[in-house]
């Protein structure tokens, strides 16, 4: 019997993981991307003898990645080296005190004994409730679809929908964390874990507190060669398993015949399909890419507030700054006003938290000798046409003089070569909608259950899988996204 021909539009990584699996249980799998290499957001930008990672620079989870590899009989180590970080992340505060977020949690209790009025107890109090809530959703909000009505006939499914208090969907980020912590630092420091997803920790629900759980307890890696090398070792997989990748072809439309997928059209020309997975933002899929009126689907998205963005500077820089870590923050000064600029105001925050990620530290290839390269990143709002040549003129003054004013480095002049990613780029490298990064934010105490599923509803045979959709972005959720849907491929087609 003819293999079933499935197409997958975009290579990022939620991408990558549903053609290695599909391909893996035997079906035809076409892979078509817009850009000339794989990887998305996940992407690798080199220029003037540095390279950075575009976009993630952190992983956790790995476990999802090794399962990967070994559904289709291989060893992760053979294929990545990952190295797991000692001090996860360093915190900078506007008070010039400093928190090293070590990923051994005996040591962070230490730390910020010493640093706060915080006690270790309370620390492992806290971690054990983050554990609480990842084991009551972990399998069945991230390995499977809430969409579907298999997903709650398992025991465990029933225990945890009567267990629903302890997965605190009714109180938010802030709230939970202010109760456990009186020490403002630390509670910054938790709350921050809502913009792993680009949401807002003064609305968002605490079940999000599943974050700190999956970094610490469960570790925090970089890979050799930087992030980028997963993407290529998906890549790879994916081309060893039988996949087809067609670069620089940008998909125009998913022809749809009485509610059904027929395949896609690329330059013009049809090309039939049995299924198709878009990898692309749900929205844009759903705007620009679907041939039928999408208006009730569409609608009902763009109720929720969407996710952050971001604006990117990728800095050469001269010398090598001792202070910093691999991973670090530089507080705001009023995290809630940041969130209510961001969210309510839609505009930047005029103290933004700065995040720099400094990957030759551990990649020293990434840099010229004697030199640096950092990735320095504010969140902002989604693409409302801001004028981004003045907004990015004014937040490189506001992010230098901040980083002079808290770790005393002017380097200003030490920046021999840049490139800079606004939310437009994001948009028109990734086909992200108005360049927000995860799809709607997790702003909403039912958040798991607003996002798009893994399926058209309306639409048989048409599937999607990545940030925008279930279970969210990050790269272990996209990568489980593309496990979701191929699995629902699989079951439909096999
Ligand atoms: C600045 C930044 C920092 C981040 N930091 C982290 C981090 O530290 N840790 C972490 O886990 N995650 C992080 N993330 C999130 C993570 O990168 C994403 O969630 C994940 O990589 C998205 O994967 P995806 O499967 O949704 O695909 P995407 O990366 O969104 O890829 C979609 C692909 O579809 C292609 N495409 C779009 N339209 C078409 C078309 N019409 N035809 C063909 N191809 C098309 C695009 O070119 C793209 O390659 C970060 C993201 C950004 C932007």
């Amino acid at each position: 019997m003819a293999k079933k021909r499935i197409a997958i539009i975009g290579a990022g990584l939620g991408g990558l993981s549903a053609a290695v699996r599909l391909a893996n249980a035997g079906f035809d799998v076409d892979v078509f991307e817009q850009n000339n290499d794989a990887g998305g957001k996940a992407g690798s930008l080199i220029f003037n003898g540095f390279r950075f990672d575009t976009g993630p620079s952190l992983l956790t989870m790995p476990n999802v990645l090794k399962e990967l590899f070994s559904e289709c009989g291989e060893n992760l180590q053979n294929h990545l080296h990952l190295k797991k970080l000692n001090i996860i992340c360093k915190y900078f505060y506007h008070d010039g005190s400093v928190i090293n977020a070590f990923s051994e949690i005996n040591e962070f209790g230490k730390e910020i004994e010493r640093s706060t009025h915080e006690k270790q107890k309370t620390l492992k109090n806290y971690f054990n409730y983050c554990k609480t809530i990842y084991d009551l959703t972990a399998e069945l909000f991230l390995y499977k679809s809430p969409q579907q009505a298999s997903t709650y006939l398992s025991m465990r499914a029933i225990s945890t929908l009567f267990q629903i208090k302890s997965i605190d969907p009714f109180r938010t980020v802030h709230q939970a964390n202010s109760l456990f912590f009186r020490d403002s630092k630390i509670i910054q420091l938790f709350d921050r874990y809502a913009t792993y997803n680009g949401s807002n920790p003064y609305l968002a629900p605490a079940t999000l507190n599943i974050i700190p759980h999956v970094e610490y307890s469960m570790g925090s890696y970089v890979t050799r060669g930087g992030i980028f090398s997963i993407s290529k070792a998906l890549k790879q997989l994916a081309e060893n398993k039988g996949v087809n990748f067609y670069f620089n072809a940008k998909v125009e439309k998913i022809e749809v015949t009485r509610k059904s997928t027929r395949g896609i059209v690329l330059g013009g020309k049809f090309y039939p399909y049995n299924a198709v997975l878009s990898n692309i933002d749900v929205l844009t899929t759903y705007k620009n890419i679907i041939d039928v009126d999408s208006k009730k689907v569409i609608d009902k998205l763009s109720k929720h507030d969407l996710s952050t963005s971001a604006l990117v500077f990728y800095w050469g820089v001269k010398g090598k700054n001792e202070q910093l870590e691999v991973h670090n923050i530089l507080f705001s000064e009023d995290y809630k006003k940041e969130f209510n600029d961001l969210f309510t105001n839609k505009v930047i925050h005029n103290d933004p938290t700065i995040y720099i990620y400094i990957s030759s530290k551990y990649e020293p290839s990434d840099a010229p000798k004697d030199c640096e390269n950092w990735f320095v990143m504010i969140n902002t709002p989604p693409n409302i046409n801001q004028n981004w040549e003045d907004e990015v003129k004014r937040f490189r003054k506001i992010i230098l003089d901040k980083i002079k004013k808290t770790i005393s480095a002017d380097i200003e002049d030490k920046i021999i070569a840049e490139k800079i990613l606004t939310p437009i780029d994001l948009e028109i490298r990734t086909g992200s909608y108005n360049g927000s990064i995860y799809g709607i934010s997790s702003n909403d105490k039912f958040a798991a259950f607003l996002r798009h599923p893994n399926f058209s509803k309306d639409i048989s045979g048409l599937y999607f899988c990545g940030g925008s959709v279930h279970p969210g972005g990050g790269i272990p959720l996209v990568i489980l996204s593309g496990k979701i849907a191929s699995d629902m491929i699989k079951k439909k087609y096999s």
